[in-house]
């Protein structure tokens, strides 16, 4: 029997759609996954409505990113893409069987949620799951997904706990920790430039608001925003509502 109270994976990044992982906290996943830290991106939707690319070019993009940051894998779930809903049976279902298999201790959300419904959703649902996930009176079956990194998930618990529940700050936002990613701002630039189709806008693809030059500056001015408040050159900052608790002074700087 599978013991209910070790994690599977150390992080657990839930986004609506491709990409937003990368976007949202592509340094800290590169930095993490850099220690050897089991780390996992959940894509709640196939991307099916985006503007420029179908959902097999953009699997195939985030299957690539996925290399290049170093992830354990990565799951995409099919909820309809412009409607998820965190007060949806059938949606929480579907996340509460991936997090009893993957069995995260944390679990943060991308990117911050702002602008797209999906994205205002996204928090909510993956919280509504996690705590879910808890209750062993309720056994949703897995749904159909993609899968990429490993062969099978795991097998599932009957309930699991997640730690730790975070989300990507929002750009006027109070961060709970800044992410120093000075030494992966790189990677996470080669894991964004996977993302052809939805952040280039050659070969005649129609024009977004992250296909504008001026989206990808976006991310490095705040990286280096959140970098100037963490001293450091690059950061990514979360936010939970949670605290530490400690028993000795943390060694971490505080700023
Ligand atoms: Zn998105």
């Amino acid at each position: 029997m599978i013991n209910d109270t070790i994690p599977a994976c150390d992080l657990l990044v839930v986004s609506p759609h491709p990409d937003d992982a990368e976007i949202g906290v592509g340094g800290t996943l590169a930095a993490l996954c850099a220690q050897g830290r089991r780390v996992w991106a959940l894509e709640l939707t196939r991307g099916e409505l985006g503007t420029n690319a179908d959902p097999q070019e953009r699997w195939e993009e985030a299957v690539a990113a996925a290399d290049v940051l170093g992830l354990a894998g990565r799951v995409q779930l099919q909820l309809p893409d412009g409607f998820i809903d965190a007060n949806d049976q059938g949606q929480a279902a579907a996340v509460v069987a991936v997090i009893r298999r993957l069995r995260p201790a944390w679990l943060v959300t991308a990117p911050e949620p702002l602008r797209h419904p999906d994205h205002q959703a996204t928090p909510g649902l993956a919280a509504r799951a996690a705590f879910l996930a808890r209750l062993a009176t309720w056994q949703p079956a897995l749904p159909p997904l993609r899968l990429h990194g490993a062969p099978a998930l795991p097998d599932p618990v009957d309930r699991w706990e997640t730690a730790t529940i975070a989300h990507v700050t929002p750009e006027d936002g109070r961060p709970s920790l800044l992410f120093d990613i000075s030494a992966h701002w790189d990677r996470k630039l080669q894991a964004l430039a996977c993302y052809r189709s939805q952040l280039n806008r050659d070969d005649g693809r129609r024009a977004t608001v992250i296909n504008d030059p001026a989206f990808l500056q976006r991310i490095e001015d705040r990286a280096r925003r959140w970098g100037r408040q963490a001293g450091t050159a690059y950061a990514e900052a979360l936010t939970t509502l949670q605290v530490p608790v400690v028993d000795d002074l943390p060694q971490e700087p505080w700023r």
